[in-house]
């Protein structure tokens, strides 16, 4: 059998890595080319453990800023439109060509070098999706420091241990954020308490002063600077900045992992690797390869998805990129995605499942998709819908892939894939463009693998994906496990923590004795390749010592067609150790009140899970309930919050706290939670769940 071309990329990546990238660097603009493509070399951690350390392209030079910019507008491509601001929050529209980003970011650049921001230094963002944040960026890359994005709207705590993790000479932030139609949200507060708190005090704040609500006054004494004013007397005096060239392990970003467990980790991008291998994702995997190539990523810059596919990867393209200054739903409805995709022509989209469950539940029908923008032609240059940042059930795939299929561009594809924040882009995928692993000139688009609902796709060219037992040991196809990477990791993925070379030893490589990088997450590989990821290797439920994974009880749940939403966690249980319990939230126009469901509906949802896992993964009791599945900011369910609480609740223990992370996004839905656990509880629990054994009392 002929190899599918996607798989033959793969294969000559891990063949001869070296050649592969070396082809793919030479895409770009290097200010000194590198003297190798890769160097491997060991480690030693102060206590005197080694381990495996790897740099790509060594001996190279590079600016991100340049290859993003003002490589394209010294091409002739000056007048191709490069960032389209949408902000229906607002009422704002604005568009940007590449001269003119080239000239706001080169005059902003200068605007930093004269407050003192040089090559090395950390300048931490905290914006709203607006223009002035991705010249931020880029303007920051262009000096050769190094951003660290927060995602705006951290509270102040959070924000305070990012400022001391990074100690950034600078701060650029705006007077305030708009989240979703809850109107502005003033920032002056959240920053200097943010300050107060930390023990590191950055020397200025450089604000963008927004009208929806000022940041009044600016005080010059504290280090505080009127951003627009800053940037209007520099274009006065011609003041501009031209790219600093850095080298390839020197870092462009910051980012922090979003923490759905445990305390933020500070991953460290390096420059010349993120360049080359973001270049090549773009265009194999996500088919977007230059000038008429619109691409529309529904995420936050605060998130590695927004820093590689909103900012970095289409502009390296040369593309035109979307920034989104909304919510799916309620800004004002849920047809706004579907609205975007026909107003920019956008040919590749980007979201998470978590916002396709968010439209379907407020538009049940479809009707925005369908009788709205589907049915007049308005979505027929989307050539594919991107998923990622969590599982995709394949009930929220199909129903897509079907609508893509009916409305837009011929063979459009719903394309589900896995990366983290450590990766930096995907490292499991259907390429849209498989031929461009080969050739990036070349026009022709090959029919891409097929999907397979439910699976994150194959791995990308230079991630070697494996699935282990607890021991490290390889795992048969199809079998539940570890997933690990084997290093060194393709050229976007992290090689370090930042200024935390332990951290990275005992988060990622100890657990396997440094022979595998542990993802932290759990799943399988088939025969043919394709990746499952069924959850956190956390989230593993163990019943009467077999292991089940959240996301496929979460799955046989959510294929009954009034649940809208599902999250579940174990319950400690006397006889099996722990029993699979669920959260649901319907997706009927009235959502009923009581926490406990009718019996009817958990009878068919059991009858499900039975039919498609198995009478042994029957889960031990279902709770309803609208706004009460917690999630971070980034869109991850909670499942550790909801896994406490019950747990709490097996000991009669309802209103002990549980720990919440500085990440969730609304700490109310918790306190939804706990009162529908006490209300399930008092009906049902007592006798039915009970702690096999007490807890000590303190
Ligand atoms: P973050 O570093 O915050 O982007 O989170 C990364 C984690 O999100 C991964 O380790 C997975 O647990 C989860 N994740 C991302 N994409 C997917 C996907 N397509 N399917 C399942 N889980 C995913």
């Amino acid at each position: 059998m002929t190899l599918h071309i996607q798989d033959g990329v793969y294969r000559s990546s891990m063949d001869d890595a070296e050649s592969f990238w070396s082809h793919q660097a030479d895409k770009l603009s290097w200010h000194k080319r590198p003297e190798k493509v890769l160097q491997r070399t060991t480690k030693t951690l102060k206590d005197g453990t080694t381990h495996d350390h790897w740099t790509w392209f060594p001996g190279g030079k590079i600016s991100t800023t340049y290859n993003c910019i003002d490589r394209h507008v010294l091409n002739g491509n000056g007048h191709v439109t490069a960032i389209c601001w949408d902000s229906p929050v607002t009422g704002l529209k604005e568009q940007y060509t590449y001269k003119q980003l080239m000239e706001e970011v080169e005059t902003l650049a200068g605007v930093l070098r004269e407050e003192g921001v040089k090559k090395g230094d950390v300048v931490l963002i905290y914006m709203p999706m607006i223009p002035a944040a991705l010249f931020a960026m880029l303007a920051i890359a262009r000096l050769g420091a190094i951003h660290a994005v927060v995602f705006g709207g951290f509270s102040p705590p959070s924000l305070a241990q990012r400022m001391e993790a990074s100690r950034p000479k600078a701060i650029m932030t705006a007077s305030c954020g708009i989240e979703g139609n809850k109107g502005p949200v003033g920032y002056k507060h959240l920053i200097e308490e943010a300050i107060k708190m930390s023990s590191f005090k950055p020397q200025k704040v450089i604000i963008w002063q927004r009208e929806q609500l000022r940041w009044d006054p600016v005080t010059k004494e504290a280090g505080e600077r009127n951003w627009q004013r800053l940037v209007k007397s520099a274009k006065n005096r011609g003041l501009k900045a031209a790219p600093v060239a850095v080298k390839s392990s020197d870092g462009l970003y910051i980012i922090y992992t979003s923490g759905t467990t445990g305390l933020p980790k500070g991953v460290v991008r390096e420059a010349g690797g993120h360049a080359v291998g973001l270049n090549f994702s773009i265009k194999f995997l996500f088919g977007v390869h230059g000038p008429g190539d619109v691409m529309f990523c529904a995420s936050d810059i605060g998130w590695v998805v927004g820093h590689s596919y909103i900012l970095y990867a289409p502009l390296l393209a040369g593309a035109t990129t979307v920034l989104f200054e909304g919510k799916p739903v309620g800004t004002p409805n849920a047809g706004e995605f579907w609205r975007i995709i026909e107003e920019y022509q956008v040919t590749t989209m980007f979201t998470a499942p978590t916002a396709l469950r968010a439209i379907r539940r407020d538009d049940v029908e479809n009707h925005y998709f369908e009788q709205v923008f589907g049915s007049r032609g308005g979505l027929r240059t989307l050539r594919a819908l991107f998923l990622a940042g969590e599982r995709s059930e394949p009930s929220i795939v199909e129903m897509y892939q079907r609508l893509l299929s009916k409305y837009c561009a011929g063979g459009a594809m719903v394309i589900d894939n896995w990366w983290s924040s450590e990766s930096g882009s995907p490292i499991s995928g259907i390429a849209l463009s498989a031929a461009a692993g080969k050739d990036f000139n070349t026009k022709y688009r090959h029919t891409p693998l097929k999907i397979k609902p439910g699976s994150a796709g194959k791995a990308m060219p230079g991630f070697d994906v494996r699935v282990v037992d607890d021991d490290g040991n390889e795992l048969q196809p199809g079998s539940m496990g570890n997933i690990v990477m084997a290093t060194p990791l393709a050229p976007t993925a992290f090689t370090t923590l930042w200024g935390d070379e332990d951290r990275f030893y005992r988060s990622y490589l100890k657990r396997f004795n440094g022979k595998w990088l542990d993802t932290g997450d759990a799943g399988m590989i088939d025969r043919e390749g394709y990746i499952s990821i069924m959850s956190r290797s956390d989230d593993i439920i163990n019943v009467a010592a077999h292991r089940f994974s959240t996301g496929a009880i979460e799955q046989a749940i959510a294929s009954h067609p009034d649940i809208a939403e599902c999250a579940v966690v174990g319950i400690p249980d006397s006889l099996k150790g722990h029993l699979p319990f669920a959260f649901v939230t319907l997706s009927t126009h009235e959502h009923p009140h009581p926490a406990v469901p009718n019996e009817e509906l958990f009878r068919e949802v059991q009858k499900n899970v039975r039919g498609q896992i198995g009478p042994i993964a029957s889960l031990g009791g279902m709770i309803q309930g609208k706004g009460m599945i917690p999630k971070t900011r980034s869109g991850k369910t909670l499942r550790r919050v909801l896994r406490e609480l019950v747990e709490n609740a097996t000991h009669n223990e309802y209103d002990k706290e549980v720990q919440v992370p500085s990440t969730i996004e609304d700490a109310d839905v918790v306190d939804v939670a706990r009162a529908k656990i006490k209300e399930y509880f008092s009906h049902k629990g007592k006798d039915l769940h009970k702690a096999p054994e007490a807890r000590a009392k303190l």
